[in-house]
């Protein structure tokens, strides 16, 4: 493609609102235009980048059985209230009513829609089993939509359903889906791990998130530097203590005037974080609890949560905590305590510890669980670290990454098709529900996160199996005959090589063509200049490496192909 033929309109500055690289480059390159906070024209470039990504999405589920279907955008809004979705869903559901003031939505997700399609025409357990995919936009109304494709409120997603007459069948293609992300990912040349995540508003028991890592993504991970494991904090487990042996001194109560904080009570009493354990009150469903968790250990509010089996739960009041504990607050402890008492097992497992004593200005020492208080229940509720040990094997420890989630695959079981009667009859004659998974590819978030992964400060640095074009072709100096002869004999050859290539035949100066291909950020850069043509040769410049080769003119097409035939597969970047 000429570049003087095709819209884009590159920028020097940012729009102001633009924080996040992929935001600001996609706009500066000419990928992307607002139209509302969170929606997004998408320009020739970017939808080349959109596109390419879908064919792999759509080559990989093709390949793997999946059939790609097209449900509408629009949802009638009783399917939502069939689930139990339209009250739980929250702000997010774009809801509206049509003229005959019936209630719709605009999908943010599509299990209702697809469950209604199969309950209507899948009977039998022989026509089992279904998975059918669709590439289509989705609208979720975030509150906050300023990062450009990253939280966009208008997306285009991948979105695939499963459909199984048994667990076990149904567990063999999630394992099934999940190998096929893996592939998609790697031949979008991302870098990137699955991790176990919490399965959130979706449902269901079982899920893994597919992350492409990145220093600015939003999610913290935690992976075994030894084997596979990986998991968001939310969901990291942490390995259970060794116990050690309780020590057999006695409780002593000391001063502590005025000190609060793990800090504060530490520096007094010359102890380190770990020496001391937080109580923490909250709240659960309006009825007070208690939490311990180790100084240096942050408090898991997911896992508590999950234990808890509590709808709401929100940290107490300066005054709840008064009511509870008889003490102002930062002198909360276990002992003598009347609320039920949810002790993490690395508190279990200490020999004694140190805690709030319950009156002002005063802490115990020598406290020791099950002896001088009894807790309701020991179990996992703090955030796995960076350095601990591995919950699966038994060598490795805990690694941090930061990651952008591009995808995410569910075992939904009966979640849905229990409510909304979603039956088939089995070989034994029995009428059953539909077992189901679920597996999303954010297609415009993994664009924006590529960048997030791929890029310095002049520009975007594309993998080439998702790049715009494979090559950019520059003509420094349009107005010589030689250099022009040159440029266009390439121009034709890597066409007929098979080779993407974008062509700066502008009328401009050498400086506006260089800064704009870092920008725009092609895989590869051929610069046809006066002095090179005299010698016979070209510069060839990787945008991923800062070497400049010269090239023969004769070779150069050659050159170009075999890295790019090379990189076309991804294989990671
Ligand atoms: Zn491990």
């Amino acid at each position: 493609m000429r570049l003087s033929k095709t819209h884009v309109p590159t920028l020097k500055e940012a729009p102001a609102e633009a924080e996040i690289p992929s935001h600001i480059l996609m706009v500066r390159g000419g990928y992307l235009r607002k139209v509302a906070a969170g929606v997004y024209s998408f320009l020739p470039l970017g939808w080349r980048v959109i596109q390419k990504i879908s064919r792999i999405i759509r080559e990989e589920m093709t390949r793997a059985g999946a059939q790609e279907v097209f449900l509408p955008a629009v949802i009638p809004g009783e399917l939502w209230q069939e689930s139990g979705r339209w009250d739980v869903y929250g702000e997010q559901l774009l809801r509206f009513k049509d003229r005959k003031g019936a209630d719709f939505v605009i999908g943010p997700t599509h299990e209702e829609a697809i469950v209604d399609l199969v309950r209507g025409d899948v009977r039998s357990y022989r026509q089992l089993p279904l998975n059918l995919f669709q590439i289509q936009t989705k609208f979720r109304d975030e509150l906050r939509a300023r990062a450009g494709l990253m939280r966009g409120r208008e997306f285009i997603m991948k979105d695939a359903y499963s459909f199984h007459a048994t667990d076990e069948d149904a567990q063999r293609e999630y394992q099934f889906m999940y190998d096929t992300y893996t592939r998609i990912f790697n031949r979008c040349g991302l870098a990137f791990r699955a991790v176990e995540a919490d399965t959130g508003a979706i449902g269901g028991s079982l899920s893994h998130e597919f992350q492409v890592l990145a220093e600015t993504g939003e999610d913290a991970l935690l992976a075994c530097d030894s084997c596979g494991y990986a998991a968001n904090v939310e969901q990291a487990k942490a390995r259970p203590p060794a116990a050690a042996a309780p020590s057999a001194a006695a409780l002593e109560k000391v001063a502590t005037p005025g000190k609060r904080t793990v800090e504060e009570v530490t520096a007094f009493l010359g102890l380190r974080p770990e020496n001391l354990v937080k109580t923490l009150l909250h709240l659960a469903d309006g009825k007070p609890v208690a939490v311990l968790v180790r100084g240096d250990h942050n408090l898991n509010e997911i896992k508590l949560k999950r234990e808890l089996g509590a709808r709401d739960l929100v940290l107490a009041s300066d005054e709840s905590v008064e009511d509870a504990t008889g003490a102002p607050v930062g002198f909360a402890g276990p002992v003598g305590l009347g609320t039920p008492i949810y002790c993490d097992l690395e508190v279990c497992a200490m020999p004694s510890c140190v805690c709030g004593a319950n009156v002002a200005d005063a802490h115990y020492k020598n406290v020791v669980c099950k002896r001088d208080f009894q807790p309701t229940v020991c179990g996992d509720f703090r955030d796995a670290a960076v350095g601990d040990a591995c919950p699966r094997c038994e060598s490795g420890h805990l690694v941090g990454y930061r990651g952008i989630e591009v995808g995410q695959v569910f075992f939904l079981g009966t979640k849905y098709s229990v409510p909304m009667k979603c039956n088939f009859l089995d070989a034994d004659g029995k009428e059953k529900p539909m077992i189901m998974g679920c597996y999303g590819i954010g297609v415009t978030r993994v664009a924006a996160a590529a960048i997030e992964q791929n890029h310095d400060k002049d520009g975007i640095v594309w993998p080439v199996a998702i790049a715009p074009y494979e090559a950019a072709l520059l003509s420094l100096q349009v107005g010589d005959p030689q250099v022009t002869e040159v440029a266009e004999r390439l121009y034709a050859e890597l066409g007929k090589a098979g080779i993407e290539v974008l062509y700066d035949e502008r009328d401009e100066r050498p400086g506006v063509k260089f800064k704009d291909a870092d920008l725009i950020g092609l895989p590869y850069r051929i610069a046809v200049g006066k002095k090179g043509v005299a010698e016979g040769v070209v510069e060839l410049k990787a945008r991923r490496s800062p070497e400049v080769h010269k090239v023969k003119i004769e070779e150069v097409v050659r050159v170009v192909r075999e890295k790019v035939v090379a990189e076309r597969a991804g294989g990671g970047a």
